[in-house]
C-alpha cells in the first residue's frame, strides 16, 4: 500500500498539480501573519466577503453559546441534538431568504450531498450545469434520477435538454449561483422562464452569493429579481457568515420536513456545536439590521476590477468579489502567485484539472474589509510582478 501511494502523490507531483497548504498564524482577516514567515501578509484569497470571520461581535456570541449551550451535542439532530439555537438559527435562516423553512448541515457539501437522493427517484430528472460545484456534482452521482449535463450557462443547450426531459415526472435544474472558478453568475431570469416554460423547478447552489449579492445580501436571486421563482437553495456558513462551518437548505416546509426524515448527512451526522450556530446566527442579525454590510464590498470590487483591467489584465467575471486574473498558463500562474507572496500578497494560483488547461489564472477574492490602500498595493505588486514574467507587456 505504501509504496503504491508513494507512486500517487509523486504522479501529483510530476503532474505540478500539488497543493500545499500554508500555514496562518493569526485570525483570519485581510492581514494575516504567516507561520515562519512574516506578519501582515495581505490576503487576498478568503472567502471572508464581509470580513465577519473576525468579528467582534461574532466572535462574542460563539464565546456567548459556547459558555451557555456547551462544546457539542454529542449527538445527531434527531436522537438528543436540537437545541433551541439550532431551532432560532433555522428560522432566522428561512427569514433572510424569505422561504418557508430551513435544515442546518455541517456543511454545505452535505447539504449538496443529502437533496438530491432524499428528493428525486429515477422517475425524475436532474438538469445540472457542467461547471458545478462539486458537492452538486457528487450530491447527484448519489441519486437516482436521470441525469442531464448542460454546457455553461447556455440556455440554449438546457432548453434542449429540459424538452427532452418532459418524459420523466418531475424536472429539477441545479445551478450554482455564482461560480467560484469564474466569478460568473448564472442566468437566473432565463433559467426561471424556462423553468417554467417546461414546469421545472429551479435549485441554486449560494455559497459564493449569500450575504453579499442583491440590495441586501440574499443572493442571486435577490440580485436578478427572481427570489419567488427559486424553489431551493443551498448555502454555507462557512463563508460570508461569519465563516466558522455548517450549510442548509432552505425553501419549501414539507421539502424541509422530508430531509429531516430521508437526509442521509443531516440524520447520520452531528449536530453543529453551539459556537458555531452563534457566529452564523450573529452574522444573520447583523445583515438583517441594515444593508450597509452587503453593500460595503461593492465599490471595492469595482476598485479592484477597474484598476487591474486599466493595467492591462484580464479579469474574468462580471461585479463579483471574486476576480480572476486569467494568465493561461499554469506555471505562470504558479510563479507569480510565489512572487506576489514575496511581496506581502497572498494570492493562489489555480490550474488545470481546478480550470479546464490553458485557463490559469490567480483568483483574487475581495472582502468588505479590505482598505482602498489594501486593493492599490495589491494592483501595484500585480502591475510589477505582471511586468516581471512576462504577463504584462
Ligand atoms: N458549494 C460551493 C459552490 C462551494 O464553493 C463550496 C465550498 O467550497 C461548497 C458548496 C461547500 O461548502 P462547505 O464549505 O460549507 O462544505
Amino acid at each position: 500500500l505504501r509504496r503504491r501511494l508513494e507512486g500517487e502523490l509523486e504522479g501529483i507531483r510530476g503532474a505540478g498539480t500539488w497543493k500545499s497548504e500554508r500555514v496562518i498564524a493569526s485570525r483570519q482577516g485581510p492581514h494575516l501573519r504567516l507561520q515562519g514567515g512574516g506578519a501582515g501578509i495581505l490576503n487576498f484569497c478568503a472567502n471572508n466577503y464581509l470580513g465577519l470571520s473576525s468579528h467582534p461581535q461574532v466572535i462574542r456570541a460563539a464565546v456567548q453559546a459556547l459558555e451557555e449551550f456547551g462544546a457539542g451535542l454529542s449527538s445527531v439532530r434527531f436522537i438528543c441534538g436540537t437545541q433551541s439555537i439550532h431551532k432560532d438559527l433555522e428560522e432566522k435562516i428561512a427569514r433572510f431568504h424569505q422561504r418557508e423553512d430551513a435544515i442546518l448541515y455541517a456543511s454545505c457539501f452535505d447539504a449538496n450531498a443529502g437533496i438530491f437522493e432524499a428528493l428525486l427517484t429515477p422517475e425524475d430528472a436532474v438538469l445540472s450545469d457542467e461547471l458545478n460545484h462539486a458537492s452538486i456534482i457528487d450530491g447527484i452521482r448519489l441519486c437516482k434520477a436521470n441525469k442531464y449535463r448542460y454546457k455553461h450557462m447556455d440556455m440554449q443547450d438546457l432548453e434542449t435538454k429540459l424538452q427532452d426531459a418532459q418524459k420523466h415526472r418531475l424536472r429539477l435544474v441545479a445551478t450554482d449561483g455564482a461560480f467560484s472558478m469564474d466569478g460568473d453568475i448564472a442566468p437566473l431570469q432565463e433559467i426561471c422562464q424556462l423553468a417554467q416554460k417546461y414546469d421545472a423547478l429551479v435549485f441554486i447552489d449560494e455559497c459564493h452569493a449569500t450575504g453579499f449579492l442583491g440590495p441586501n445580501g440574499r443572493g442571486t436571486d435577490e440580485l436578478l429579481g427572481v427570489m419567488d421563482k427559486v424553489t431551493i437553495i443551498n448555502s454555507t456558513l462557512g463563508k460570508a457568515l461569519g465563516g466558522a462551518a455548517g450549510g442548509y437548505t432552505t425553501g419549501p416546509k414539507p421539502l424541509i420536513d422530508l430531509l429531516r426524515q430521508r437526509s442521509r448527512p443531516y440524520l447520520f451526522s452531528n449536530s453543529l456545536p453551539p459556537a458555531v450556530v452563534g457566529c452564523a446566527s450573529k452574522a444573520l442579525d447583523l445583515l438583517m439590521e441594515s444593508n450597509a454590510i452587503a453593500q460595503s464590498m461593492a465599490a471595492k470590487t469595482q476598485r479592484f476590477r477597474s484598476k487591474m483591467t486599466a493595467a492591462g489584465f484580464t479579469i474574468s467575471g462580471k461585479d463579483h468579489p471574486i476576480c480572476p486574473v486569467m494568465l493561461g498558463d499554469a506555471r505562470l500562474a504558479a510563479v507569480m502567485a510565489e512572487d506576489m507572496l514575496s511581496r506581502g500578497i497572498y494570492v493562489i494560483g489555480f490550474s488545470y484539472p481546478v480550470v479546464p488547461k490553458g485557463k490559469a489564472r490567480i483568483r483574487v477574492q475581495i472582502s468588505a474589509v479590505h482598505s482602498d490602500e489594501d486593493i492599490d498595493r495589491c494592483v501595484e505588486a500585480f502591475t510589477e510582478v505582471g511586468r516581471k514574467h512576462g504577463a504584462l507587456p
